[in-house]
Parts: structure tokens; sequence; C-alpha cells
């Protein structure tokens, strides 16, 4: 879908967007309601048991670490904690779910009434609301820095359910069950810890939900709730999708999208579905409200299933279980556990080691970046933090997406970055010998100072040294130090470049830059 029809379609409508976000509580590792392992992948129905396959008869008994990540999650994001709560069932049949129902939370969740700030960059320092509604772009490609600003999204709740088990359909395209012969399911996931956190409908382009979710991961991975991993479905992200005419303060009938495993596929679902409403609403038609699939190879959206409505879920409390009463104390106890948010990280890195907001937020939005960096930072020295960063967002970050790895298995670990920006801090080789060191400890594994000793290298600095190469030079080259001392100064690069050649790179560019400019006099 071309992007100026996006951008067309949201000068005369508002988007308003609503997210649900799954996230399961990977750190829990035990199911909700019983004692099985919670893990991903597995040969199928290995990690059940009665409870989470549904036996009559089976008692859940609340998993109590969950409730606790829940309450933290729901602390982490400004929401007010439920003093009593309790669990629900939800009744729907599909065979992924062997009790007929879920347990879930209704009207009584455990966490309400939060937000989390977002900010489109640049500098992220407008409000959104002083942009008068009049957003002028849709996506990062065509956002300048100082168009940037920042705004609040709402979260209406956050509740915890068990998650379904798996379908998989076989011989369906892309695992779906149209073309499929048969499915089997794997309940392994059944029972796991699922959180649910609902936004307000505050979200108003698919640029402000892709940043959301991604902000809402960074939180989550700084608790540890988490791995978040979206192509394995630990954070699964539904996007409802509406949109009015400007200035229209009704809401528009919605469509809720699903199946988006990526931050691009929710952007471009949402994108997608935006302009397909203006499409309806333009040819005189009405929105259905739906839920629709998003097929990320065909970059479309198709009909799923009409929306169930609450009430067709018949919701009652659960009676194998007592409601929960909590003590302010606990909560207050939970919330002193609570770590340094990326916000926070981001502010301390910019007031405390000088760094350049961008460079704060790439790597305090991601846990174990900002691991990696504070400890390469704790070994090079607080005045490295710079060069560190620029490595890490630089030849580190380029390594790591070639070779599709996380930082946790760089093959240049923190210790080595710290050792790296010191040979080069220290005047030892050149940034360009450096990039030739990272990138061979890239590949070998092997320790930047072996390298350099190994090879032989080493940057010289010494003056007297490099005058000699200098005068060398220019004895060689008469014609050109004629030239040069003509009046064409920008010859100047020509005799570095020589002088370099001779020095097989060796040579410290700044030192040799000033000679050659001394001697050309
Ligand atoms: P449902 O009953 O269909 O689940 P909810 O009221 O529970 O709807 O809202 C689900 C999500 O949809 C929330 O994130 C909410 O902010 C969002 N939402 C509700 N109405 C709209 C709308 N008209 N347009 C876009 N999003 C909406
Ligand atoms: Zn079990
Ligand atoms: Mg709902």
């Amino acid at each position: 879908m071309a992007k100026d029809r996006l951008a067309e379609v949201l000068e005369r409508y508002e988007a308003v967007i609503g997210l649900e976000i799954h996230t399961e509580i990977t750190a829990a590792n035990t199911k909700m309601f019983c004692g099985c392992p919670v893990a991903f992948g597995g040969e199928p129905n290995t990690r059940v048991c009665p409870v989470c396959l549904g036996m009559p008869g089976a008692l859940p008994v609340p998993n109590e670490a969950a409730i606790e990540w829940t309450v933290l999650a729901g602390l982490a994001t400004e929401c007010d904690i439920a003093l009593w709560s309790q669990f629900h069932r939800k009744q729907y049949f599909y065979p992924d779910m062997p009790k007929d129902y879920q347990i879930s939370q209704y009207d009584l969740p455990f966490c309400s009434g939060g937000f989390v700030d977002i900010e489109v960059d640049g500098d992220g320092v407008a409000e959104r609301a002083d942009l008068g509604g009049a957003l002028p772009f849709v996506g990062p490609e065509a956002i300048a820095a100082d168009d940037g600003y920042r705004t609040r999204i709402g979260i209406t709740r956050i509740h915890l359910e068990e998650d379904t088990g798996k379908m998989v359909h076989v011989g369906g395209s892309e695992g779906r069950i149209s073309g499929a012969t048969h499915s089997l399911v794997d309940f392994n996931r059944a029972g796991t810890p699922l959180m649910e956190l609902v936004t307000e409908p505050d979200i108003r382009t698919p640029e402000e939900a892709r940043r959301f979710a991604q902000k809402l991961r960074s939180v989550w991975l700084a608790l540890g709730v988490s791995d978040c991993n979206m192509e394995e479905g630990s954070m699964r992200v539904d996007a409802n999708v509406s949109i009015r005419p400007r200035g229209a303060t009704e809401l528009g009938t919605k469509s809720e999208v699903k199946n988006m495993n990526s931050f691009k596929s929710l952007h471009d679902a949402i994108a997608y579905e935006i302009v397909r409403h203006a499409d309806v609403l333009d040819s005189g038609g009405r929105v259905v409200q739906e839920t629709r699939h998003w097929d990320a190879g065909a970059k479309r959206t198709s009909g799923l299933r009409s929306k169930e409505e609450a009430h067709d879920y018949r919701y009652f409390p659960e009676p194998d279980m007592v409601p929960f009463s909590f003590d302010p104390a606990w909560i207050a106890a939970l919330a002193e556990q609570l770590p340094e948010l990326p916000d926070a990280r981001r502010d301390r890195y910019m007031a405390e080691l000088g760094l350049p907001k961008h460079d704060a937020s790439a790597l305090a939005a991601e846990y174990a970046l900002a691991c990696y960096f504070e400890e390469a930072v704790a070994l090079a020295g607080a005045d490295r933090a710079k060069p560190v960063a620029n490595w890490m967002l630089g030849d580190l970050a380029a390594n790591l997406n070639a070779e599709s790895i996380d930082i946790a298995e760089a093959h240049v670990t923190s210790a080595m970055l710290a050792e790296l920006v010191g040979l080069i801090e220290d005047g030892a080789i050149s940034g360009k010998q450096a990039k030739e060191v990272f990138a061979e400890a890239a590949g070998t594994g092997d320790a930047p100072g072996a390298i350099v000793e190994a090879r032989g290298m080493k940057q010289v600095s010494d003056t007297a040294e490099i005058e000699l190469v200098v005068q060398r030079v220019l004895d060689a080259n008469p014609d050109e130090v004629a030239t040069y001392r003509g009046g064409k100064t920008g010859l100047l690069g020509f005799f570095v470049g020589q002088v370099m050649r001779e020095m097989r790179g060796q040579g410290n560019p700044a030192v040799v830059n000033e000679v050659v400019r001394r001697l050309l006099g």
C-alpha cells in the first residue's frame, strides 16, 4: 500500500486505535494453576497434567509468582492495584482450550487506570495535544528530527489469565486451517500465565502504535517479567482500529486485527486497516465490526469471524477459587522492588554519562543492551561512554544484525569492547585499525589486545618518526609541493595519503596531518 494513500486518508479522517497486548509471564516458571513448567517448544503434550488438560475434578491453585509479576507490571505502568479482585470463567468452545472455559478476569482485574508515555522522535519535546490534531507524518521515514512529539497513552487494565494450547493445521497454507487435511492440538502452552493489557483508544497513528508496543516491551524486559518474543508468541499484540471524520467526537465502528508477529507487521496491519475503512466509508458503505487476520506475506487483512459480545461469554466468578484481598503493605513492598525503568535509565545516561538522547534512548530501551553497555563502561571508564555507545550502535549492532544473533551471544563481549575502546582512546591503534580489529574479534572471538599484538599493529604517534616519512614524501613529489605552495591547498589529502601508505596505515592521522601541514609551511 502506498504511503501517500495513508497520508491522504489521515488528512480527512482521524484514526483511533486501542491495543490489547498479551504477554506470557515466562518468568513465572510454572503454569498459572498447576505445577507444569513454562517453556517454548518441545515435544507436543509433554508439559501437561490433569489441571491444564481440564480433566474433570482437577482443581486450580493460583500461581503466586504470576500474580506478583502482574502487580509489578501494573506498578511499572502507573496502574492502581486492586485491593480486592477475583478470577472469572470466560466460556467458549475451541479445541485448543480443554476446559471449554478460560480462567480469566472480568470486572475485577488486578490492575487498572495506568498510562505509558511514548515519544515519536525527534526530540519528543512537543506535546501531541499542542499539534492541533494535524499529525504531519505517517512513519518514521517521514519524521524530521524537529517534528518529534510525546504523548500519554492510557492503560485501561491489566488482568491475568491462562493461555490456550496451540492448534497445528496440517497441510494448511501458512499454518492456517484453510486447505488443511487435519488439525493437531498441543497443550504444552495451555495454562501458561498470561497478562492481558488493554489500552484506552488513545493511539492515533500506526507509528504511535508501534512505539507504544516497543515501549511496553522494553518496560517488560527491564522488569524481567517475560522474554517478550513476538515470533515465538510470548508477546502478542491485537489492534483495534476505527476512523472518524476529522473533528468528529463519536467513535467509528472498529475492526480488530490479530496475528501480527513483529512491530513492522503491527504498523503495516493498522495502516492497511485505516485505508480499508476509508475505502469503505468513501464508497458509501459501513464498516463491519469483526475480527480480522493479518497476512504478512500478502500484506493484507482478511475477515476471520464476527466479534463476540461480552455477554456471549457468560462470565461468572470462578467457583473453585476464593477471591483475593491484597494487603496495601504487600503492594508497597512490591513497589520497592521495581527496578530502574527505561525512561529513568535513559535520563541517567544523559545526565551522568553525557550521552546524546538518541544514544541514551537506544541503549536504555533494550535491557540486555543496557547491561552490556554498563559492563563495558564500568571497565572502560565513564569518560569513554560515548565511544562505547558509538561502537555498540555502529559496528556491533551491524554485526549482530548480520549474524542474526542477540547481544547475549555477541562474539565481542563487553570486556572485549572496553579493551578495544581503550586501545583507540590511548592512541595505540587508529580508528581505521580498530575497525579491522573489531571485525577479526567478531569472527574469531580473540581479544583485541592479542589481535593487535599478533598483527604487529601499532599506531605511530611519535612526531620525529613521522617527520622523517613526511620529508621523504615531500622530496619525492616536488611538483605537487610547488602546486600546493602556489595555493592549491586541496592537495593536503594527497600528501597525507602518501604518508599513510608509507606507514602502512600505522601513522596517527591527527599527528600526520599536523606534520604535513607544518612541513609544507
Ligand atoms: P470489545 O468489547 O470489542 O473487546 P473493548 O471496549 O473491550 O472492546 O475495547 C477493546 C480495545 O479496543 C481497547 O483497547 C479499546 O481502547 C479499543 N477500542 C474500543 N472502541 C474502539 C473504537 N471505536 N476504535 C478503536 N479502538 C477502540
Ligand atoms: Zn499442568
Ligand atoms: Mg475486550
